[in-house]
């Protein structure tokens, strides 16, 4: 049995799919064999087209014939002189190691198809950094795939899953995950719980452990992961998975009751989304609406940012679906969320760095594409819109100013928007938190973020399992800030809100309620038994 840090509760019995994920070191030094290295170059584009071959057999039968063309073409490019056959031109005339001669070659392709004009073509660079990653691989010996999965009931066990590597987890086939890494802010929890499936995370050397294959049983109640377990333990925890999910059932009474406390104040129980899709999982469990949208996910797993006409079609699903309020929160990339096509500096401390909205006032022209696209989606249902990282009265006041910039835009262009939208800020900085009195005179709202909050206030990293011991939301100074948010846009009669985890932590909930929070927002898997503890509150 090993143990870690629960990140998404739940129970799942399942077979082992182990990702390997080594970074890969390329160096410039060059060779003295070039024949020698033209022939490593050969063999593993040989196997690179074996595992293709395999792969595309495996998709046709899985996925049809239009999905397992995607591979076909990744093995004409194996094929290709141009490509391949310039890497071995490169060991031949410059003595680059195979490794430098994919990387050089690849490199120029990209960059070739990526500035073409037509879409299909630019969306070839993606096949091509694929391939080139798949030889590269197998040059330093760590070929195979990462999410090649194909079982039913698997379950991933890895060093560490990026945010957009648990958002591409085949949902059919992964039923849990278990990672080295990671705490229960980390985003690959917040995935685990927003695709509510069990996760523990923080296993430390699970990767040493557990092979593909292997039987594991996931408890992401207590945190526990066991390999090869045995009878008696798989019988205990099918008996408590059966439970678990009996209560689950039992929730699912308090979808339509409306949540008020005792005394008879109304809270708000809403639902953190990333991708459009997602609402459905709030409309499910009984969410009052959206309490954040992370857009950031929407950026993510592709080569270039969405247009926005592909950012208004996804904020217009989600307030038409939703048909209560959405509160949508503009781009917080840096930290741990990273964009390939976005190259940010290399910071000693991301999370104390160019991120988010600092990001944002920067980089307009990225900003204003999704400002313009909000304005434009307003109009489908009842936004509000809230800026990240927000350390201070400017910040703010810079973000409107582009707003009021977007507007005038759209109004000359004649295109509608709606003046009813609520402007408001994440509370997640402690200066927000101490200067919220004064801050909530100029905004709609505030939506306190408690995973960056409890992390600044503590000087806890959220991400490490190392200090997690230190990552207490209910610390006293925690609770003062979070308690000085709600007084102070209380004096302002503004609303407050949650979004951090900490909002759907029971332990939390009754002190929050005491301090008079009007909105929780959390994983929608969390949502119904939050308003169970609710209901229970004088
Ligand atoms: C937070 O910091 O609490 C929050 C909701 O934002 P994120 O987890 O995306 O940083
Ligand atoms: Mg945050």
């Amino acid at each position: 049995m090993i143990k870690g840090i629960a990140a998404s509760k739940g129970y799942a019995i399942g077979q082992v799919f182990l990702q390997k994920h080594e970074e890969i070191i390329i160096t410039d030094e060059k060779v003295s064999d070039v024949s020698a290295e033209k022939e490593r170059l050969q063999v593993s584009l040989d196997a690179s087209r074996e595992q293709l071959e395999k792969i595309k057999a495996k998709a046709m039968v899985e996925m049809g014939a239009e999905k397992a063309e995607v591979f076909e073409a990744h093995i004409t490019l194996l094929d290709d002189p141009e490509f391949t056959g310039a890497m071995a031109m490169e060991i031949e005339n410059n003595s680059l190691n195979a490794m430098k001669a994919v990387e050089t070659v690849t490199n120029t392709f990209v960059s070739i198809f990526e500035s073409m004009d037509d879409a299909y073509m630019r969306e070839r660079a993606a096949d091509i950094k694929d391939v080139s990653k798949r030889i590269i691989a197998n040059l330093a010996g760590k070929g195979g795939d990462a999410f090649a999965i194909t079982e039913n009931n698997t379950i991933v066990v890895a060093h560490d899953l990026t945010p957009s590597d648990t958002a591409q987890l085949d949902r059919s086939k992964v039923v849990a995950f278990l990672t080295n890494i990671g705490g229960r802010t980390s985003h690959s929890a917040i995935m685990a719980r927003t695709l509510e499936i069990p996760a523990v995370v923080g296993l430390k050397d699970i990767t040493e452990v557990a092979k593909t294959g292997d039987m594991v049983i996931v408890d992401g109640i207590e945190g526990i992961a066991i390999v090869n377990p045995d009878e008696a333990t798989i019988k205990e925890y099918t008996a408590k998975k059966e439970k678990f999910e009996a209560e689950q059932e039992e929730l699912k009474k308090l979808i339509n009751v409306k949540t008020t406390t005792k005394s008879g104040k109304r809270i708000e129980v809403c639902g953190n989304i990333g991708k459009p899709e997602d609402v459905k999982a709030v409309i499910e469990n009984g969410g009052d609406g959206v309490g954040l949208f992370r857009t950031e996910f929407l950026y993510m797993d592709r080569d270039n940012a969405p247009t926005e006409d592909e950012q208004f079609e996804s904020y217009k699903y989600v307030l038409e679906n939703m048909k209560k309020q959405v509160v949508i929160r503009t781009l917080d990339i840096g930290g741990d969320k990273t964009l390939p096509y976005l190259p940010l500096p290399h910071e000693m401390n991301p999370f104390l760095g160019y991120r988010a909205i600092r990001l944002c006032l920067d980089r307009t022209e990225i900003f204003k594409v999704q400002l313009r696209a909000l304005l434009r989606a307003s109009v489908y249902g009842k936004l509000a819109v809230m800026f990240p990282m927000i350390s201070g009265l400017e910040e703010f006041q810079a973000a409107k100013e582009l707003v009021e910039e977007c507007k005038a835009e759209l109004k000359a262009e004649g295109k509608e928007y709606s003046e009813d939208i609520q402007w408001g800020i994440m509370v997640e900085i402690p200066a927000a938190a101490v200067y919220a009195d004064e801050l909530a005179k100029h905004v709609d709202f505030f939506s306190i973020g408690t995973n960056d909050l409890i992390q600044y206030t503590l000087a806890a990293d959220r991400m490490s399992e190392k200090v997690s011991y230190l990552y207490n939301p209910m610390h006293p100074a925690v609770l003062r800030l979070v308690k000085m948010t709600i007084d102070g846009a209380h004096k302002h009669g503004k609303w407050v809100g949650m979004c951090g985890e900490m909002a759907g932590d029971e332990a939390a909930i009754p002190t929050l309620v005491e301090y008079g929070l009007d909105e929780f927002s959390m994983s929608a898997s969390s949502i119904l038994t939050a308003k169970k503890i609710i209901l229970e509150q004088e």
